[in-house]
């Protein structure tokens, strides 16, 4: 668990660190693009990162580095880089890190999209191994002399496998290799990924973060773990000031100047807003997700239920002690044979049938035709998705509401 994350420092957060002009508690949004200086070497000392400021907000503007302040202080971090999407922040923070033959090591439970990006990123010449990372001993047997980054998230979606994230951390802690841990799932106060010897954290902040389903952005956190000096891929130019900063500094140069995958002030604004009721957005969907999961448990049309939360879930000693007593908002069921998926899905009147996930409201999906239909039916059977399962992303409705919806649902879907 993060103890650096409490309602009180959520909600102050943003007049506390950023101290916004006039008194305000939120930092303003600022859309200019450009910015003037009465002094030309004031232009070039920023310009040459001299000094703080901004010269063009596609490298930086006040809201987006105000919102970054915030995420960094949450883990604990030397700094923090926000991008336009989630998916922004991994290709940028990939391609900004990596090179031709270096080697990275993911998991072969990755979010549809990001595995699709990691074979993006073999036609660049990096090697990609797929590994199964709820046990280090096989990151351990994938390692290579041009290993460079290993790459998982906390818990997996849709079939919910929980990383050996402890494990993970000591070995690429004791061989130099980066860590980076996509945090979207169990956003803090859930997970510390800082303790677990993560070096950069990626997260997408369209999920539980903003939590509204009203505006897309990402983050990439570095957590001070790592030291950047044994990196060989720091391009001289940014080998300037802090070593701390490297790494950061590269991400945001290529990223951000070079990319184009800036964070638009008006979003980060948002996001800083959705930020604020975070801890009591997740305390609820993760107590309505552990109340579903048991409704299914113990539903006879219901053949299997994978939520980490269940004592019979492969890694639950394993998530009770990364997050908390905790267990996520995503749970995925498979209905028994008699009954029909489709029927179920729209019969559903509150559940919405719709991709996202971290939303207010609760979503149903199937998706082995969805968000996994383009890796086809061999990868998916490696990640653990059958063809009949349904991804729920759990909200803060009032769960006995969502138990009523869903068991109308059920009964109708009985062939
Ligand atoms: C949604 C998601 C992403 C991508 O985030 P976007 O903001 O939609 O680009 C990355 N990783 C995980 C685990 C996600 O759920």
């Amino acid at each position: 668990m993060n103890k650096r994350v409490n309602n009180t420092q959520l909600v102050h957060a943003d007049r506390l660190l950023n101290r916004p002009q006039h008194g305000a508690v939120h930092e303003a949004t600022n859309n200019s693009v450009l910015f003037e200086f009465e002094d030309v070497a004031d232009l070039e000392a920023v310009f040459q990162g001299k000094k703080p400021g901004h010269v063009y907000s596609r490298s930086s503007s006040s809201s987006a580095v105000s919102l970054q302040n915030m995420l960094n202080d949450i883990e604990g971090g030397a700094g923090a880089v926000a991008f336009a999407t989630g998916m922004a922040g991994i290709s940028s923070m990939v391609y900004s890190l990596l090179q031709a033959g270096d080697h990275i090591i993911v998991s072969q439970y990755l979010f549809g999209n990001t595995r699709s990006f990691f074979q993006t990123l073999s036609n660049f010449s990096v090697n990609v191994s797929y590994v199964d990372v709820t046990d280090a001993e096989n990151i351990k047997n994938a390692l290579t002399p041009s290993t460079k980054m290993v790459f998982c998230e906390s818990i997996a979606n849709p079939v919910t496998q929980v990383s050996d994230l402890e494990g993970i951390g000591a070995l690429c802690h004791q061989h130099g290799i980066l860590f980076v841990i996509d945090n979207t799932m169990t956003p803090s106060p859930m997970l510390d990924a800082k303790a677990l010897k993560a070096s950069l954290v990626a997260t997408s902040l369209t999920k539980y973060i903003a939590g509204h389903g009203s505006v897309l952005g990402g983050v990439v956190v570095d957590l001070g773990n790592y030291d950047w000096r044994q990196y060989q891929n720091i391009d001289d130019k940014y080998k300037v000031a802090d070593p701390a900063q490297w790494g950061l500094t590269q991400i945001r140069k290529r990223g951000l100047r070079d990319m184009g995958a800036t964070l638009a002030p008006g979003s980060a604004s948002q996001i800083a807003i959705g930020l604020e009721t975070l801890n009591l957005r997740m305390h609820q969907t993760c107590n309505n997700a552990m109340a579903l999961a048991t409704f299914f448990e113990n539903e006879r049309s219901v053949k299997q239920v994978f939520y980490p939360g269940l004592s019979e879930h492969p890694q639950h000693e394993r998530a009770t002690r990364l997050f908390n007593h905790q267990y996520g908002g995503i749970l995925s069921i498979e209905l028994a044979d008699s009954l029909d998926m489709r029927v179920f899905l729209n019969a559903l009147k509150l559940v919405i049938c719709a991709t996202h996930l971290g939303d207010t409201r609760t979503l149903a999906l199937p998706i082995a035709t969805t968000v996994f239909y383009e890796n086809g039916p061999e990868q998916r059977a490696v990640m653990g998705i059958s063809d009949k399962l349904i991804r729920m992303s759990i909200g803060i409705e009032n769960v006995a509401d969502l138990i009523d919806d869903i068991q109308q649902a059920l009964k109708l879907a009985a062939v």
